[in-house]
């Protein structure tokens, strides 16, 4: 019975194109005597498989156990079919090459048979160019499809034969390895500008001493360059800050191994998972054992990554210290530097010795950045190891380009039912980032053979992103910005009905010419209702405030308390001149650049002010960051606040926090009460809109919902409370994920066209 042979169609859907996923099954196929073939198709991959039942069982037990590291299978289906007697196994050529689009892998960090390979292997032997089908660099050194190595950045090093057989024999774990290399053929480190070492291992050792000494270095890694320095040298790293210009904003770390992160930071096995994955992301991780002061500055929270990069084992082999101040690569505000040239004219400005190699990177990617809330990763910055990997969607995305928002800019376009999001642009305000935008949206166009027929961008008038996306001559859909926050998580989760959103965040161009920011809609992708805002206030000098969270903090006290001098004896005002106060009320009494802002941002601002904080800031959300981190467990208590038909009104809060300074509370129970209140007011909100409305789905989306406390606390309590509560996970919160809130919204208005 057991001997019969038969035949089985299995169907696999998922990430498993571009990954050595063919050449996985062909092995595991041999290993397990089965017969037949496999093929690559739109969706996925297709095998016909003939053996004994038990050799089927065992051939899809390998499948899951032993799947590459970057492939993801998302479903497996086996029906029998009739017996075609196959005499051996084969791979197919692909049926349909040119709608294949998920070809495309994210750059992965090296793996443990390749840092053996580095100990063993007589052709690699220290060889930090090492890689296999399972690591490596993929998306940024691609320049077009099919992926191979004649349209990478690998085109000018031609294999050795020894490369050459291994990349050409099936069984070997390099087959079609795209960017194989040895020390014989392969791309090099070099020293810039000096008579430096030149040999891998005196290089290595050569910039360890440097960093023992107290410098500073820059390395080129996958996705751009990387300024590095003793994370236990205060003065190493203080002076980095000021060669960067980088006042306060945290400095991510990289630890030698996983046992010193856990000896420095406190994480849970949910940030161990993500930390030790192949994609490397940096992951936010509690402080434990402090680096040095200028690391985190005040924060309590560090980022943290494991090396990813060969030469990141080789350097912390060579290194005393265990841990790394690992930082991108460029100058404050602009994009990471991938060019040579760039990295000798001004990273050399801030760093002692630039260390390169000679192999160009085609696609810039930073490090992409997660944190685990309520025991899920929630992805900040989507970047290197994520990127090009498609966000799957319900709905037809084809031919959409969503030009997303300003700050933290990604953009996304539409093949099929999928969303390709660009890596992490930044803030396009600066003129170098926006050149960089302009391009990636030209590459990434190319490389998905992507066909512009509709437009979605932000209704701002003036995001340089909306401009860009009207003069495209194509049709063009103005999307709210808060809208497409909460279509964003909607997309996220598969989400196609009305839904309560809470989309809370810093600045939005909102429908009345205002600034919105602390919204509660009940949304769909066709439209939302704002249901509820935060009490506007003028925020005098416009943008500016920003920086000054105490002139927010200034505006509200004299919305809901006039008389400007009454509190100039608040601490929080004490450096600031009578003069300045009086003068600062005559603006907002006269509306002069003194927009209205509901942004939820800026409420934390003022917060964050008053307790005396943070009344400057010197990085975007400095002070809802630093307010967030002297939140106290223990703490239940929270403050009052009104609702006056639709506006949220914060006068009796604001007058508690009063009292409470005057009698001198401790400021993390102010920060903690402040963060219950909104966490009440959201539960409160969902409520009553439950009740009127009969939605108990509730979205929360925006920036704002990167607050670790707030996020987790309210997810906890209004699934108590009986809700279902849809979170990002994959996609940022913050604008980064907003382009595919535009996408959506556009598919769905395209489809009723
Ligand atoms: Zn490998
Ligand atoms: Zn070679
Ligand atoms: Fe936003």
């Amino acid at each position: 019975m057991g001997d019969i042979v038969i035949a089985y169609r299995i169907e696999i859907k998922g990430l498993v194109q571009g990954v050595g996923f063919r050449p996985f099954i062909y092995r595991i196929a041999l290993d397990n005597n089965i017969l037949g073939w496999v093929e690559n198709n739109n969706e996925g991959v297709k095998i016909h498989a003939e053996g004994t039942e038990s050799q089927i069982e065992s051939l899809i037990h390998d499948i899951y156990s032993k799947v590459p590291v970057a492939a993801s299978i998302a479903s497996l289906t086996k029906t029998k079919i009739p017996l075609e007697h196959f005499k051996d196994f084969n791979i197919k050529k692909s049926s349909s090459n040119s709608q294949s689009i998920t070809e495309v892998s994210p750059d992965i960090a090296v793996c443990d048979d390749c840092l053996h390979d580095l100990l063993t292997q007589c052709h690699r032997l220290g060889y930090p160019f090492i890689n296999c089908t399972n690591c490596g660099p993929r998306f940024t050194i691609i320049k077009d499809l099919p992926y191979d190595r004649h349209q990478t950045t690998m085109q000018p090093f031609e294999m050795c034969p020894v490369c050459k057989g291994e990349y050409e024999n099936i069984l070997d774990r390099r087959f079609h390895a795209q960017p194989i290399a040895c020390t014989h053929c392969g791309p090099v480190y070099r020293i810039e500008n000096s008579e430096r070492p030149v040999k891998t291992g005196d290089i290595l050792a050569f910039i360890a001493n440097e960093i023992e000494n107290g410098k500073i270095i820059a390395l080129k890694g996958f996705g751009g360059y990387h300024f590095i320095c003793n994370a236990h040298d205060e003065q190493a790293v203080s002076r980095l800050r000021i060669r960067k210009q980088r006042e306060k904003k945290p400095f991510a770390v990289m630890c030698k191994n996983m046992q010193i992160v856990k000896e420095q930071f406190k994480l849970n096995n949910k940030e161990e998972e993500i930390l030790d994955s192949w994609r490397r992301p940096i992951v936010l991780l509690r402080n434990k054992i402090p680096m040095a002061p200028s690391v985190s500055m005040q924060l309590n929270t560090t980022g943290i990554v494991l090396p990813s990069m060969p030469i990141h084992y080789q350097l912390f082999d060579n290194l005393v210290t265990n841990s790394i101040v690992f930082t991108s690569g460029n100058m404050t505000d602009e994009p990471v530097c991938i060019t040579d040239s760039i990295a000798l004219d001004e990273l050399s400005q801030v760093a002692d010795i630039v260390v390169t190699y000679n192999r160009e990177i085609y696609n810039r990617a930073d490090d992409s950045v997660v944190f685990v809330v309520n025991e899920k990763v929630r992805v900040m910055r989507r970047s290197k190891g994520y990127v090009p990997s498609p966000v799957l969607t319900s709905f037809t995305t084809e031919g959409i380009f969503a030009a997303g928002a300003e700050l933290t800019n990604t953009f996304a376009l539409g093949k099929g039912s999928q969303v390709i999001f660009s890596q992490h642009i930044g803030d396009l305000k600066n003129a170098e980032t926006m050149e960089f935008y302009e391009e990636s949206v030209d590459r990434f166009s190319k490389l998905f053979r992507f066909e512009n027929q509709f437009v979605a961008c932000d209704s701002h008038p003036d995001y340089l992103s909306s401009n860009f996306a009207r003069s495209l001559g194509v049709p063009t859909i103005e999307i709210q910005h808060h809208h497409a926050h909460i279509a964003s998580c909607m997309a996220e989760h598969g989400l196609n009905e009305k839904v309560i959103g809470f989309a809370f965040d810093g600045t939005g161009f909102g429908d009345d010419g205002t600034i919105w920011g602390g919204e509660v809609f009940i949304a769909d992708f066709q439209e939302y209702d704002r249901k509820f805002h935060f009490d506007p206030v003028p925020l005098p000098g416009g943008d500016q405030v920003t920086k000054y969270p105490w002139r927010t903090a200034l505006s509200y006290l004299y919305k809901y308390f006039g008389e400007p001098l009454l509190y100039s004896g608040l601490p929080f005002l004490e450096k600031v001149e009578k003069q300045e106060i009086l003068l600062l009320t005559q603006i907002i009494d006269a509306k002069i650049n003194c927009p209205l802002s509901s942004g939820a941002g800026r409420l934390f601002d003022a917060v964050a002010a008053i307790t005396g904080i943070c009344t400057q800031a010197s990085y975007h959300a400095e002070a809802p960051m630093l307010l967030e981190s002297i939140i106290v467990s223990d703490c239940k208590g929270k403050y009052l606040y009104q609702i006056e038909d639709k506006t949220i009104v914060f006068y009796k809060m604001f007058h508690q926090i009063l009292s409470d300074i005057q009698n001198k509370t401790e400021i993390s129970l102010i920060s903690t009460k402040f963060h219950n209140t909104i966490v009440a007011m959201i539960l409160d909100l969902a409520k009553r809109l439950r009740e009127e409305n009969n939605i108990n789905k509730v979205v929360l989306s925006g920036g704002t919902f990167q607050n670790k406390y707030l996020l987790g606390l309210s997810e906890q309590l209004l699934k108590r409370e009986g809700f279902e509560v849809y979170s990002h996970e994959k996609v940022p919160s913050n604008d980064g994920g907003i382009a595919l809130g535009q996408l959506a919204i556009a598919a769905s208005y395209r489809s009723r066209l």
